[in-house]
């Protein structure tokens, strides 16, 4: 049974990766098509509703406390190779977020490693030997001086390898976004790696996201380009991120802006502005990506662009146990 007292209120379910035996391996929580109906399977058909249902009856106020809807994040194509048949055979409609830099040959560069990783190294642990062994920078006193750190670290996520934690802090406080994006290009190179060749493999095209459309899911915003945090963005920029992300795909949708009007926060991340900057662009549903209450807010479904999201591989592991 996958309702219990911790998930009694309407939410929507999170879906990123998805894998198969031909392109996609599996890797960091990925889905099988198996593993999808199955998921399907514990939540109950019966309990999840079509995305348009689901925003109209939740503008409404009309949500049961066991209705969900499932959603998608990150325009990513293996949702559409392996997800979108099982969603179609049981006629579930669903909310696909996507950011819109992909269509302008700035992939994310997040995904394009990511690919990388699981594709052309044996193991992690080789995807590192490589990364610090093209890095052209010492790092060995910036690892000295964080050593109680990694060790904390280690504790707080037990699934992460000592490696796996170096490397984290390396790239996200050691390095600057050029210089790790430097580094990662030059793995690149060395293991021969096209960049360009795998895009269309890894991201949806135009012609996905209307033929979603079409087939009656909803598409919605996740920033122009997936910036890491967007709340630490000054008003402005944020506000670009949106109105450049709406404008983008009403373009490709070929709609009013106006319609494009639900949306997920990339990689959870909001702050008052982001929120006022969405109600300015008439998106009226919002969902963030995680199932708890933080400090900032007095219920679970804080407001219409606050809804909570349960990651698919946490509803995974209940199955599994
Ligand atoms: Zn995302």
């Amino acid at each position: 049974m996958y309702f219990s007292k911790n998930n009694n209120f309407p939410h929507g379910i999170m879906f990123h990766q998805f894998h198969d035996k031909k392109f996609y391996k599996s890797g960091e929580g990925s889905l099988s098509k198996d593993d999808f109906h199955d998921l399907i399977n514990f939540v109950g058909k019966n309990n999840i509703l079509d995305a348009e249902t689901f925003f109209q009856k939740k503008i409404e106020n009309k949500l049961k406390k066991n209705d969900v809807c499932l959603t998608f994040d990150d325009g990513l194509k293996c949702q559409i190779e392996v997800a979108l048949q099982v969603l179609e055979d049981l006629n579930l409609k669903s909310f696909f977020f996507v950011s819109t830099s992909n269509f302008e040959n700035k992939p994310d560069f997040f995904e394009i490693t990511r690919y990388f990783k699981i594709n052309y190294f044996d193991s992690s642990e080789k995807f590192y030997d490589l990364f610090f062994e093209v890095l052209d920078k010492d790092y060995n006193d910036f690892l000295k001086k964080n050593k109680q750190i990694i060790k904390d670290k280690i504790k707080v996520y037990p699934f992460y390898t000592k490696r796996d934690i170096e490397f984290r802090l390396i790239r996200d406080r050691f390095l600057n976004e050029q210089e790790y994006t430097n580094t990662i290009t030059l793995m690149f190179n060395e293991k021969n790696y096209v960049v360009n060749e795998v895009v269309p493999k890894l991201f949806f095209s135009k012609s996905d996201l209307t033929s979603l459309d079409s087939l009656g899911h909803k598409i919605g915003l996740h920033s122009h380009s997936h910036v890491k945090f967007i709340e630490r963005l000054p008003f402005k920029l944020q506000k670009m991120e949106y109105v450049n992300n709406q404008k983008n795909l009403s373009n490709i949708l070929n709609k009013p802006s106006k319609k494009i009007n639900s949306m997920s926060h990339p990689l959870g991340s909001y702050n008052e502005s982001s929120l006022e900057i969405l109600r300015s662009l008439n998106v009226s549903l919002g969902f963030r990506d995680n199932m708890s209450v933080n400090h900032k807010m007095k219920s679970i479904n804080n407001s219409n662009l606050e809804i909570a999201r349960e990651d698919h591989s946490l509803i995974m592991k209940k199955l599994k146990r």
